[in-house]
């Protein structure tokens, strides 16, 4: 009981901090998501989370999500299941049967095999691409900001494939001592979704983007999607 309290309080602040950034902002806060990150957290974690109202997950380890996709099953009709780490191919199965959206699509290849894997179920998915916007050497995702004309070609193909409907972007930027290192980082991304749509005029809207360290500046900087774990589960323990 006093877990789920506790669980409770932390949901309460973190959509208390959002509502702050999004009246700084003048945005409304129904435009901003609040995903809970649970890599590491066991199914009566995400379970307490649906009773407080938390609607939207992510997940970057297939292999470990298979433990708790009973839960998530058993609310799929009103949660959303997200994979957001880097996938591996052979892995693309477990997401195309069992995840409600993909939004670390890091390459024209990875974007393929997923099409594929659908094709495979007879299911489409809503997809974002992600963008390493710092030009990290331990990241994936496009360099988009850097070599623009190369993230143009890809998503040119990308809209070919018949069984992804991509509607956005993502990005991981560099941990950052004070959030508002990365507030130039966030604002390029919303820059690379207006090129996106420019040239393709395909409205895409979402950008997901922000995590417990910096989510109320990625929120003033356009994020419509906050990617929170350490902040709402507390931290996680590696095994
Ligand atoms: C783990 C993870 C998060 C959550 O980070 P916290 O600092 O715990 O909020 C967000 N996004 C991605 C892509 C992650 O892998």
């Amino acid at each position: 009981m006093t877990v789920d309290k506790d669980y409770s309080d932390r949901i309460a602040l973190v959509r208390q901090e959002m509502a702050d950034a999004c009246r700084r902002s003048g945005r409304s806060v129904d435009e901003v998501t609040l995903m809970a990150v649970t890599k590491t957290k066991p199914p009566e974690t995400i379970e307490a989370l649906i009773q407080f109202g938390v609607n939207c997950f992510g997940e970057n380890y297939p292999d470990e999500t298979i433990g708790k996709l009973d839960v998530f099953h058993r609310y799929a009709d009103c949660v959303r299941l997200c994979m957001i780490g880097t996938l591996q191919s052979r892995k693309a199965k477990i997401v195309a049967e069992s995840f409600t959206e993909y939004h670390s699509i890091h390459s024209l290849r990875a974007a393929i095999v997923m099409n594929r894997a659908l094709e495979q179920h007879e299911r489409s998915m809503r997809v974002l691409l992600q963008l390493n916007v710092a030009n990290e050497g331990t990241k994936h995702g496009w360099r988009a900001v850097s070599e623009p004309d190369t993230f143009l070609r890809d998503v040119e193909e990308i809209l070919s494939l018949d069984y992804l409907t991509p509607v956005g972007l993502m990005t991981l930027p560099p941990y950052a001592v004070d959030s508002n290192e990365n507030r130039g980082y966030f604002a390029r991304m919303r820059e690379m979704l207006a090129l996106v749509n420019r040239e393709f005029n395909v409205g895409w809207h979402e950008l997901s983007m922000g995590t417990s360290d910096d989510f109320a500046v990625a929120i003033e900087e356009g994020a419509t999607i906050v990617r929170v774990g350490t902040k709402l589960v507390g931290p996680r323990i590696y095994t």
